[in-house]
Formats: structure tokens, sequence, C-alpha cells
């Protein structure tokens, strides 16, 4: 199984867009994807229809009781229009459902555990507790074996939440939009990796940097891009946990299709599946998936 947290201190780079398009992608690959939704805000759980008011456990439950990983699993819901105040439309299939998922046949080997806005008190919950840092990769070690991919959408912080994702996970993916900002905090962002591989997980490496909300064709995202390959390749040099680290060479376009499909409750592919946003994940999802089956022959070679 390949780990990944998609992390970003900054809000509004891409995070979630990425995570619950390149899981779809990767569903529609046919791997077999968990999405785990980590940020209180729940947009990846809402963003595949799933409805926060359902009794399914979320990953809340995980984090702060006895719940196992295998209780939260959720196929994407149905689609709900976004004015639709009809709760039944929104209601998710549990895995354990028999119910057909009629509107994503495809994307059937995506599951999601979902956030739930008390997860937002995570953070003081979790305070006394010993090994808070640790609690998803220990509960996640049952599902090693049933997925070939797990994603993870992380909040807007580098708080607790953020750290048992990366203490979980072998590889982060890095939203960045090019904006003139966009390097900003990257150095704190970069110290907490290396901290958490350092002293909670080894494995921990940041794999790829994906630029998200690109405008082609302007000379600022054509700048930052290079700013960008520039600041990574002088951040290679220190043999550290992010000394392998990839631009992916896809480029995320804007495209609005991407910032309508949440409201419906879908991944890009069932709500657009012509859109320059879905062939941009598409192509990302080919790239991630040629990138991994590189390093399985690499660390075959090494075996
Ligand atoms: P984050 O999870 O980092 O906060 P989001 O993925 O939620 O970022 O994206 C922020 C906003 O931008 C959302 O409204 C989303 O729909 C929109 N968005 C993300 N990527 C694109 C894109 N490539 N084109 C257009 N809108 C996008
Ligand atoms: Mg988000």
């Amino acid at each position: 199984m390949r780990s990944i947290a998609i992390i970003n201190q900054k809000g509004g780079v891409g995070k979630t867009t990425t995570a619950v398009n390149l899981s779809a992608a990767l569903a529609r690959a046919g791997r077999r994807v968990g999405l785990i939704d980590i940020d209180p805000q729940a947009h990846a759980s809402l963003h595949l229809g799933l409805n926060p008011q359902s009794n399914v456990p979320t990953v809340y439950d995980l984090l702060t009781g006895d719940t196992r990983v295998s209780e939260l699993w959720q196929r994407a819901g149905s689609s709900p229009t976004p004015t639709s105040s009809t709760p039944t439309s929104s209601t998710p299939t549990a895995l354990t459902s028999t119910a057909p998922t009629p509107n994503n046949p495809t994307e059937d080997n995506l599951l999601v555990a979902a956030s739930h806005i008390d997860l937002a008190a995570a953070e003081v919950e979790l305070a006394g507790v010993v090994g808070r840092e640790v609690i998803l990769r220990d509960k996640l070690a049952e599902a090693a074996n049933q997925f070939d991919y797990v994603l993870i959408d992380c909040p807007p912080s580098l708080g607790i939440l953020t750290i048992n994702a990366l203490a979980a996970v072998d590889d982060v993916f890095l939203p960045l939009q090019p904006h003139f900002l966009a390097l900003h905090g990257l150095s704190k962002l970069l110290k907490t990796i290396g901290l958490v591989n350092e002293r909670l997980n080894d494995r921990l490496q940041l794999a790829g940097v994906v630029l998200c909300l690109y405008e082609s064709g302007t000379k600022l995202a054509a700048e930052v891009s290079h700013d960008v390959e520039q600041f990574f390749r002088e951040a290679r040099k220190g043999g550290r946990a992010w000394s392998a680290v990839r631009l992916f060479e896809t480029r995320i376009r804007r495209n609005i299709r991407l910032a309508e499909a949440p409201s419906f409750g879908q991944s890009i592919f069932q709500y657009a599946a012509t859109s320059p946003g879905a062939e941009d994940y598409r192509a990302l999802g080919g790239e991630v998936l040629a990138y991994y089956a590189g390093r399985a022959l690499l660390e075959h070679a090494a075996a």
C-alpha cells in the first residue's frame, strides 16, 4: 500500500481538490483507494457527497474513541443538487449497505473515511493523551492490505491532525498555487516534515509537488514554476526527508468545473468528464502511477 498525505498549511491552494480528484483518478485506473478526510471542515467528504449528519462514525471517532478504521469507510454518496435540502438525497451509502451506487459505477473502489466538524476539538481533547501523534498510524495498520493507495486530505495547519497524517504515511504531496508568495512558509513545512521523519516516522518523505490553480500562459505562472524548481533543487542537497522531491510535470490548470463539482457532490470525472480539470487530474493520476511503478522497480532492485 502507498500512503500519501496532501499537505500545505495554507488554505485555498488545491489540497482538497487534489485529494478528491487524484483519488478518483487512481480509482478509475482500477486501483483500490481509501481517502481519509482529516480536516474538520470536511470539504473532501462533502465534495464526494457524504452527509456529515449520517450516523456512520467519522475520523473524529477514530481519533478520540475505540472506533476502528474499518467502521468508517463509505462509498461516495449520491449527488445532491446544490440547492436541494432533502436529506434523503444526500444520504451516503455505507459500505455495509447493499444499496447500489448508480451515480459512480466506476468509482466503486474509492472508499472515504469522512470528517466531522467535531474534529476541530480534537486538538484540545487529545492534549493529555499519550501517543496522540500516532493514533491514526496505529489504527490504519489494519487497512494495509485493503488498499493500493491511501490519501489523506489535511487541514490548513500543522497541528495534531496534520501530525497524525504525517506519522501515518510514507509520502507527502504538496500542492502549491503559483503565486508570488507560493514559497513563503515552506521552510516551516519542511521543518515539520523533517521533525516527524526524525522522531515519529523514518519512512516519511516529501515525494512530490503539484502546481494547482495554474494560469497557463501567464508570465507569473512560468516564473513561479521556475522558482519552485530552483527552491527544491537547493532543498534536495541536504539529504533530508525532501531530498528526493519531484515537481510533477502535470499542471492543474484553473478550471471553473473543478470549483463547481463539489457542490454537486461529485468528482470532476462524474461532473465534467471532458473538462480541462478532468483532463489534468487524469494526467496527474497517470503520472503518479508511473512514479510509483518506477519506485517499485528501484525498491525491488535494492531488496
Ligand atoms: P485547500 O483544500 O488547499 O483549501 P481547495 O482544493 O479547497 O484548497 O481549493 C480552494 C478553492 O479553489 C475551492 O473553492 C476549489 O473548488 C477551488 N479550486 C481548486 N483547484 C481549482 C482549479 N484548478 N481551478 C479552479 N478552481 C479550483
Ligand atoms: Mg481543503
